[in-house]
């Protein structure tokens, strides 16, 4: 095709997780949330739905929802950024930082849309291998236009202790250091605390894990206003429609749902771990609302055989493992938290496979 940039050409492209139509499977390959958004979200989108409401454009900045986020997060609203879901988030920093022929840095193994940003964006990425207890290694590139960190990590749902995250924070300044936090929902501590100290922190995070909201599409940035008054000129003028807005408002208010799907989740995790141990799986400790699963034996074949009998679990391959790993070839399986009826089939599935 005459036109494209080359490097969108040489590009492979961003693959999301599977998501297949039979609603029989059992879903536990993206780390949606089992259960419902809070019975508030619908009420807060049925009262929304006036005459009005689908006719005009919605808030450009979400005013509402960041004076209502601001107030659950001890945050300023001007600190602030909203997102049509967190990988948004991702595009609008990149977009902003990165100039062509920069250079992206993100550890290894962790999220791949890193990749595919930098691509896009025709930059180049380097990643760095996590130590083996998934921590950060002593060295680290400090030349980047732009440092990706999730925490919790996907796939092993580890957390680097925030002593480190700011240590990291201060050694690429004054260059941005984006710390992920997809999942830090279900992690005992967030990076919030660390924003007074880190002048080039910028939190992502999403409402699609924690409070079932994926299908709607809505996660906010949090960062010095400063910064956040550059990033809107990034982002599309409405980046976030009437209904997600109003959703996002009711799920974060509603801090007494929030907490009780937490703790099923949390528990669900824990029975899980033990449980797929007793197989003989080595399970990643995770603060996550998944779990990194591997063995001995080939993981390949396990995820094929859930998937002929409906479980959809997440097969990932990486070049290369944490450092110290064999070289060239790392898998495992993510397997996302769900029900307790869904794990409890997962796992008479996985005692009949093994
Ligand atoms: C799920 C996920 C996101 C993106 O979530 P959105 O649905 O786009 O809000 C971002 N980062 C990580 C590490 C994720 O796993």
């Amino acid at each position: 095709m005459n036109g494209i940039r080359p490097n969108i050409l040489a590009m492979a492209g961003y693959t999301p997780g599977e998501q297949l139509n039979d609603p029989e499977i059992i879903k536990l390959n993206t780390n949606e949330n089992p259960y419902p958004p809070s019975p508030k979200v619908f009420e807060a989108i049925q009262g929304s739905l006036t005459s009005n409401t689908l006719r005009k454009y919605p808030q450009p900045l979400g005013d509402t929802f960041r004076a209502t986020a601001g107030k659950v997060l001890g945050v300023s609203p001007d600190s602030i950024l909203i997102g049509n879901g967190s990988d948004d988030l991702l595009t609008i920093l990149t977009r902003a930082f990165v100039p062509e022929g920069g250079l992206i840095v993100s550890p290894t193994p962790s999220y791949i849309l890193y990749r595919s940003l930098a691509e896009i964006q025709g930059a180049r990425f380097l990643t760095v291998p996590f130590t083996q207890d998934w921590n950060l290694p002593p060295e680290w590139p400090q030349q980047a236009s732009l440092t990706f960190l999730p925490n919790p990590n996907s796939p092993s749902g580890t957390v680097v202790p925030l002593e480190d995250i700011l240590r990291l924070a201060n050694a690429v300044a004054p260059h941005p250091l984006i710390l992920d936090e997809a999942y830090a929902d279900f992690a005992e501590r967030s990076g919030i605390e660390l924003l007074p100290h880190a002048p080039n922190l910028i939190i992502t995070r999403t409402f699609s894990k924690a409070y079932s909201l994926a299908g709607m599409r809505i996660g906010y940035a949090i960062a010095r206003p400063e910064i956040i008054r550059e990033l809107v000129k990034v982002k599309d003028s409405y980046n976030c429609d009437v209904l997600s807005l109003v959703a996002a408002t009711a799920a974060i208010e509603d801090i007494g749902y929030f907490e009780s799907i937490r703790k099923k989740i949390l528990a669900t995790r824990q029975r899980m771990v033990v449980e797929l141990r007793k197989m003989g799986f080595a399970v990643t400790p995770s603060q996550a609302n998944f779990l990194w699963c591997r063995n001995e034996r080939p993981v390949k074949p396990i995820y094929e055989e859930l998937k002929a009998r409906k479980i959809l679990v997440r097969y990932m391959n990486y070049p290369g493992g944490p450092i110290g790993s064999p070289e060239g070839h790392y898998d495992g399986l993510r397997i996302s938290v769900g029900t307790d009826g869904e794990i409890d089939r997962l796992l008479s599935e996985l005692r009949l496979i093994l």
